[in-house]
């Protein structure tokens, strides 16, 4: 193996459907041809026969009404008979075999049996009174064995069916060769074959326009999603003269929105970035510049803006942090931390212990309610960040004076956390977006809090890492009430 990967030709659809299309019109037309030659050269030697049994009837009855078999030795009663034998014989390009009730021959057109018996199975048979013929179809010949008797006894024999043994004096059995139809069925079909060949080359034709007329709607796809693969996202693909192609049309499109969209809120999220990390930039130029400005500024002055410049470089920080974990989250597999069967109770009791300071800052009560032990395999580091943020967030947008409740709950399957505040609330057509990166409902008050509104997006992303979900319920100027659930066991 030189390493290079090998490229096998792919088969064009075109070469299948012209397949089957070539089976359904020129495989039935070669069969109905070779049918309908052997039906015509059926037919003809069935005429043929039926002529000669005519003919035969006749000669026989002939025979028995000048009582040929009796005077077969006088030939002046024997010669008008004879004649119209070999005139028969001649008509047929056959031959006329005359045989007596002793089996025995006593006229042959070929002059070739005469005298010898004759043991032909046709032959025993007509004696019995029905006239036979045998078809040889390999060695293309027919004969037509035709009793000779009285119209006395032809008829008694008819009525008493053929039980009655008939005076059967004779049988005529005439000889047909059948390679003159043969020859002209050939003939017929070498005839038809050039026809054939046309027809076959003309139908060759139709076919191949037909998988291209079938294939039109295909190659049509195939060019406009080429077109589409070549950056003209603009363009519609709309193919819908088949089903197939109307489904491959709907699920490009909407396979071109979903990148759209993931575009469109790539660059929000980067305009979104580049505003944020520029406002503490601007802020600090303003500092320093006006700073700059002054001749002699007093050492306070120095201090008081030397420690805002500060706090903006902070934020900064911040919001680096933040968009660090964030991104770090987004990654296809996040590194997942899980300590088995960690103590959720301890790990929000930890938590509220670190928020205390800013909630005795505002006069707010945290309460902790842990209705049962809980353990679970959580990352810990994670799961924490998340919790802080809800609570912290239940601080900030409080009032004064206000309560944040914290519940800790589970079944045999999950484990609840309830975080409760009476603050602010958020608006119903906020509530939506409160998870969208940046978002903020106040952003004047979430900058004053120091917030960077990637709080929510960032509990959001770890819920969702843990297989768990985070609902929000709040009405303004009444509170809000994030509820996290989150499984007992992580399953990677
Ligand atoms: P921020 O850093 O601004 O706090 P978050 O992502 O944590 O960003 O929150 C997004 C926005 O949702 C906040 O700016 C705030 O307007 C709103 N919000 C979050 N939690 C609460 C809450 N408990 N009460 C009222 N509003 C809230």
């Amino acid at each position: 193996m030189n390493g290079r990967k090998r490229v096998f030709p792919v088969m064009s659809i075109r070469i299948p459907i012209l397949l089957c299309l070539i089976f359904a019109t020129l495989i039935p037309l070669v069969l109905q041809e070779r049918a309908l030659s052997g039906y015509y050269r059926q037919n003809l030697i069935r005429e043929d026969m039926m002529e000669a049994q005519n003919r035969c009837l006749i000669l026989a009855n002939e025979m028995s009404g000048s009582g040929y078999l009796d005077n077969i030795n006088d030939t002046s009663q024997t010669s008008a008979v004879n004649a119209e034998i070999n005139t028969i014989a001649d008509f047929f390009g056959g031959r006329i075999v005359v045989v007596n009730s002793d089996f025995r021959i006593v006229r042959d057109t070929f002059q070739l049996s005469q005298g010898k018996t004759i043991v032909v199975g046709e032959v025993l048979r007509a004696f019995g009174g029905q006239p036979q013929t045998h078809l040889n179809e390999k060695k293309d010949y027919y004969y037509v064995a035709y009793p000779i008797q009285p119209k006395q006894a032809q008829n008694a024999a008819a009525a008493a069916g053929a039980q009655t043994q008939p005076a059967v004096k004779g049988v005529l059995l005439l000889t047909v060769s059948t390679e003159k139809i043969s020859q002209t069925q050939k003939d017929i079909s070498g005839e038809m074959q050039v026809l054939e060949l046309i027809l076959m080359l003309g139908m060759f034709v139709a076919d191949a326009a037909a998988a291209a007329l079938i294939l039109r709607p295909v190659r049509k796809l195939v060019r406009q999603l080429r077109q589409s693969s070549e950056g003209n996202l603009d363009e519609k693909i709309d193919v819908a003269s088949y089903r197939e192609t109307r489904d491959i049309s709907n699920a490009v499109n909407s396979t071109v929105r979903q990148l759209r969209a993931i575009d469109e809120s790539r660059q929000e999220f980067v305009s979104n970035v580049s505003h944020e990390l520029k406002t503490p930039i601007t802020s600090i130029r303003v500092l320093a510049d006006s700073l700059m400005g002054m001749d002699h500024p007093p050492a306070e002055m120095y201090r008081e803006f030397m420690e805002d410049i500060s706090n903006e470089v902070d934020r900064e920080a911040k919001i680096i942090d933040d968009l660090l974990t964030l991104v770090r989250m987004d990654r296809k597999s996040p590194d997942m931390n899980i300590t088995a069967n960690a103590s959720i109770n301890l790990l929000i009791a930890d938590i509220l212990k670190k928020l205390k300071p800013i909630a005795r800052q505002k006069n707010i009560e945290l309460i902790y309610e842990s209705v049962r032990e809980v353990r679970a395999d959580v990352d810990e580091m994670k799961l924490s960040l998340a919790l802080m943020n809800l609570v912290e967030n239940a601080i900030k947008y409080n009032r004064e004076e206000g309560k944040v409740h914290v519940t800790l709950d589970a079944d045999h399957r999950m484990f609840y956390v309830k975080i409760e505040d009476n603050g602010i609330g958020i608006p119903e057509e906020e509530q939506k977006h409160v998870f969208e990166k940046f978002y903020r409902v106040d952003k004047a008050r979430s900058r004053e809090t120091g917030g960077t509104g990637l709080g929510l997006a960032i509990t959001k992303n770890i819920i969702v890492l843990h297989h768990g979900a985070i609902r929000l319920q709040s009405a303004e100027g009444e509170g809000s009430t994030f509820t996290v659930r989150i499984p007992l066991r992580y399953v990677p």
